[in-house]
């Protein structure tokens, strides 16, 4: 594919990104459950015309990130909550990968307000070649500045066809270990989170929402059973290598039952062809806000594409 065809694509699917949020927005109200707010979120995605590129996560207060709604799920967004609304779009592969914090509770504005300049504050530093570490010490030295840490454990990440995690983090503090540089052309999702708490994230691995396909098997390999091949099949061919969930298996979950289908997962995780990701939350137990916004790197600096009004204010910043 011709490069111009590749940003139109990834503007195509940041265009999707930007209207869903906007959507969230609307639609996220206290007292709905969970469940209902990520459907309407993905189908309204899917009705613009997006393919999913992972399950839109609801991380709510000390929760950072990874939590998406299960079939049987029955929580309840509650009153004054600080929720995060992380949602994929690709539009042939191509990714939109963004999020907002939605702040129903007064006491966290301040922390919200910071973290989104933070990441404009980032994002203005966005050139060919500055490294990704001296967007990293604004994003800090912003967050820092209104009395909270950053959540040193979390960064942002290059993107590629069909792939979320392209090797290269971002990280939202001056890394001395980290030597990258944004280069030329290529797409990459910066995402600062900021907390009251310890500002390091632990991952819960009792609690698993979200997977992605790691290998097929062999012909003839051993120890799987036809449920379980024709379970990564499945995964295989509607998901590829991104992030699904349980809600996106309800043919299988039909089929065999959601007990079934969770005991294959787990199976099919630890034998290493299932990748797991666990909850992550805010290891003092503070509340988290992040904001995320996707971008190509261009001589003028970042081409926003999961946010046009923005990419007007750091154009003329
Ligand atoms: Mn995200
Ligand atoms: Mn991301």
């Amino acid at each position: 594919m011709v490069e111009e065809e590749v940003i139109r694509n990834y503007i195509a699917a940041g265009e999707i990104a930007y209207k869903a949020k906007q959507y969230a927005l609307k639609i996220v109200q206290p007292g709905k459950t969970l469940l209902s707010i990520a459907d309407e979120i993905e189908a309204y995605i899917i009705e613009w015309g997006g393919g999913l590129a992972f399950p839109v996560n609801l991380s709510i207060n000390q929760v950072a990130a990874h939590r998406t709604p299960l079939l049987d799920d029955s929580e309840v967004l509650h009153e004054n909550s600080v929720i995060k609304v992380d949602l994929g779009v690709h539009v042939n592969g191509y990714i939109a990968d963004t999020a907002l914090t939605i702040i129903f509770d007064e006491r966290y504005e301040k922390l919200g307000e910071a973290v989104k300049k933070a990441l404009e504050k980032g994002l203005s530093k966005v050139k060919p070649g500055v490294k990704f570490s001296d967007a990293g010490r604004v994003v800090e030295k912003t967050i820092r500045k209104a009395g909270y840490k950053v959540i040193k454990n979390l960064t942002g990440h290059s993107l590629d066809r069909f792939i979320i995690h392209a090797g290269e983090s971002i990280p939202n503090y001056r890394d001395p270990f980290s030597l990258g540089k944004f280069r030329k052309g290529r797409a990459y999702a910066m995402e600062p989170f900021g907390t009251d708490g310890k500002g390091w994230v632990k991952e819960v691995h009792s609690s698993v929402q979200i997977y992605s396909l790691r290998k097929m098997p062999k012909e003839g390999e051993g120890g799987i059973t036809d449920d379980e091949f024709e379970l990564l099949k499945y995964v295989q061919s509607n998901f590829k290598t991104l992030p699904f969930c349980e809600r996106w298996l309800k043919e299988l979950v039909k089929k065999y039952g959601l007990e079934e289908v969770r005991s294959m997962l787990r199976k099919l995780s630890s034998m290493g062809y299932i990748y797991k990701y666990p909850v992550l939350v805010e290891a003092g137990g503070g509340h988290v806000v992040q904001f995320e916004e996707t971008f190509i790197v261009t001589e003028e600096g970042p081409l926003i594409t999961t946010n046009p009004v923005l990419n007007e204010t750091i154009k003329k910043a």
